[in-house]
């Protein structure tokens, strides 16, 4: 008899543990088709990059006002703002703003309550359309600021870290589809396993090493994780970003100051020495009023992104990426002589036999 009770005692205990975290799915999109004989290297190269943001880039965010499921408390709102204040505190080169438009943002933001909390990843929100969430943040779940700051990470472009193939978790699997099966997720055996139980392809996570306090790792209770047997009594990140969280959103987005730009001109060629990840920034001032071309050379796999400098928020005019495909990354646009411009080069991968350049004509 007392052996039974304590039995029901302790489900008890562990569905109010999951009642207390309504998890992360993130949407899945397309994963965008690569050459079959793209060679690993490159391959983890482009994966890792081509959802990173330029550098320096301002993101636009929007919480929106109606349909009113979609409309949260002032409190919440402000959560998310100070979610944001904390990424900019480390330094980081890109900025973001809130605006009054769902046209003006790049991250639109609704509060639904039971849709869980989720975010696209990186430059994918730039294919949501406008009437359309980017992030939700659940209004049902009693959440803290490390949800806000976990579905950024996410907009940031970063993926879980408790699917990184090298965290060596090997789950009780069916434990895990049980519990995610229970509300608040009462997810699918799918939706499990895309965003718990399958692993990321090597290609797409950064670093070596497994993070178990990084901002996107989520908590496990007991009986869910079966290796490493330290976590077996359940795994409970420390709680905000990490020091290696820290260091990878830098390793992206450095801080920029005004020595990280140098002057692009006409017919100049420009010759780069970057390594993988590494963004260089230039400034362009037209001599005359006409049809520009902005491109790299070499052998290479890089985004380039051109911005007008309106004295005020950087304006986004285009941007071309030739990561993976047999051509140059390149920009063909009118430009004003009056008027200042920002070209970003970010580089995803280079072979080593040959230079790469960039020049404008
Ligand atoms: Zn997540």
């Amino acid at each position: 008899m007392a052996t039974r009770k304590t039995a029901v005692r302790k489900t008890a205990a562990h569905a109010a543990a999951r009642r207390a975290h309504t998890f992360c799915a993130v949407p899945r999109l397309p994963e965008r088709p690569l050459s079959s004989r793209t060679e690993p290297a490159r391959l983890e190269l482009i994966r890792v990059n081509e959802t990173k943001w330029a550098n320096g880039t301002v993101l636009k965010y929007h919480f929106f006002r109606g349909p009113a499921k979609w409309t949260a408390t002032e409190a919440r709102k402000q959560m998310v703002r100070d979610a944001f204040a904390r990424w900019k505190a480390l330094g980081i080169g890109l900025e973001f703003n809130e605006v009054d438009t769902p046209a003006a943002a790049d991250i639109r933001i609704g509060f639904e309550a039971n849709d869980g909390h989720w975010s696209y990843v990186g430059r994918e929100v730039r294919g949501i359309a406008v009437s359309r969430r980017t992030m939700n943040l659940d209004k049902a779940d009693a959440y803290d600021i490390d949800t806000p700051l976990h579905e950024i990470g996410h907009t940031l472009g970063f993926p879980h870290e408790h699917q990184n193939p090298n965290a060596g978790i090997v789950w009780n699997e069916e434990a895990v589809y049980a519990a995610l099966a229970e509300p608040p997720n009462s997810w699918s055996r799918d939706k499990t396993f895309d965003n718990i139980i399958s692993k990321i392809k090597p290609d797409t996570v950064q670093g070596s090493s497994w993070d178990p306090d990084s901002v996107m790792h989520y908590p496990f209770e007991a009986g869910l994780i079966v290796e490493p047997v330290r976590y077996s009594a359940g795994l409970t990140p420390a709680g905000g970003l990490s020091p290696r969280d820290v260091e990878w959103v830098k390793t992206f987005y450095p801080p920029l100051t005004a020595s990280d730009y140098t002057k692009l001109k006409a017919f100049e060629s420009v010759r780069l020495r970057l390594e993988p990840s590494q963004q260089v920034n230039f400034i362009v001032e037209p001599e005359a009023s006409r049809e520009y071309t902005l491109q790299t050379f070499g052998d290479s796999d890089a985004v380039l992104v051109l911005f007008e400098d309106t004295g005020g928020e950087p304006r986004f005019l285009a941007g071309d990426d030739d990561s993976g495909v047999d051509r140059n990354a390149s920009i063909k646009i009118r430009l004003f002589a009056d008027r200042k411009y920002i070209l970003r080069l970010r580089l995803y991968f280079q072979n080593r036999a040959g230079d790469l350049s960039v020049m404008m004509w």
